[in-house]
């Protein structure tokens, strides 16, 4: 039997964002909107199998959007709860390599946060915030992301990721997403980000 995709466990506890994420908000968007992404990848893997086996043909063009966004929903949900941490270890500004090279992009911590929060805020419907760094030129630049159509491009790594998709904050924030995402700054996990820079900048990809 091929291997299927699997909803990792959280890496801390429902309640541990709170009060910025409440324990309901976080583990329904964990256990059933990530699981509805790794179950929907696994459904398209499944169907590939049975109408290989069979020898029968699929909806090709379908079947390969439909794997990108479901697979683009698995991933980017498992960055973004490893880029969060409860707020007493976590939020405040960045430190290390991923701080320097914030400074030499934006200028300043502040004036990042800014462009971040602004390109969350303006996200159209449901999508995310993206920081990415680019291998080749070692900047940092954010974009951001259709729904979960994490638009690769090679050598361009995203290192922080804020879901703005209704249901990562109805429950907590209603519609007034700009305070969404001001909380989220208070539980950034800045050693995950530094962490995930560095095996980048020492990676040969
Ligand atoms: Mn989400």
């Amino acid at each position: 039997m091929v291997k299927m995709y699997e909803l990792p466990p959280l890496p801390y506890a429902y309640n541990t964002l709170e009060p910025y994420i409440s324990e309901e908000q976080l583990q329904i968007h964990h256990d059933k909107h990530h699981q509805a992404y790794v179950d929907g990848a696994n459904g398209i893997l499944k169907l590939f199998d049975e109408s290989r086996d069979k020898g029968v043909d699929f909806d090709l063009k379908a079947k390969a959007k439909e794997l990108s966004f479901n697979m683009g929903g698995h991933q980017l949900h498992n960055l973004f709860w490893q880029n969060l941490g409860p707020a007493s270890e976590n939020g405040g500004k960045p430190t290390g390599v991923v701080a320097e090279k914030i400074e030499e992009t934006f200028g300043s911590f502040e004036r990042f946060k800014k462009e971040f929060s602004q390109t969350a805020i303006t996200t159209e419907g449901s999508g995310w915030a993206v920081l990415v760094f680019c291998k080749s030129t070692g900047r940092l630049f954010i974009l951001q992301y259709e729904k979960h159509n994490v638009n690769l491009v090679p050598r361009w790594v995203p290192l922080l990721v804020l879901d703005v998709w209704e249901h990562a904050y109805y429950l907590d924030y209603k519609n007034v997403r700009p305070d969404y995402v001001e909380a989220f700054w208070n539980i950034v996990n800045w050693d995950a980000v530094n962490e995930r820079l560095e095996s980048w900048i020492a990676s040969t990809y």
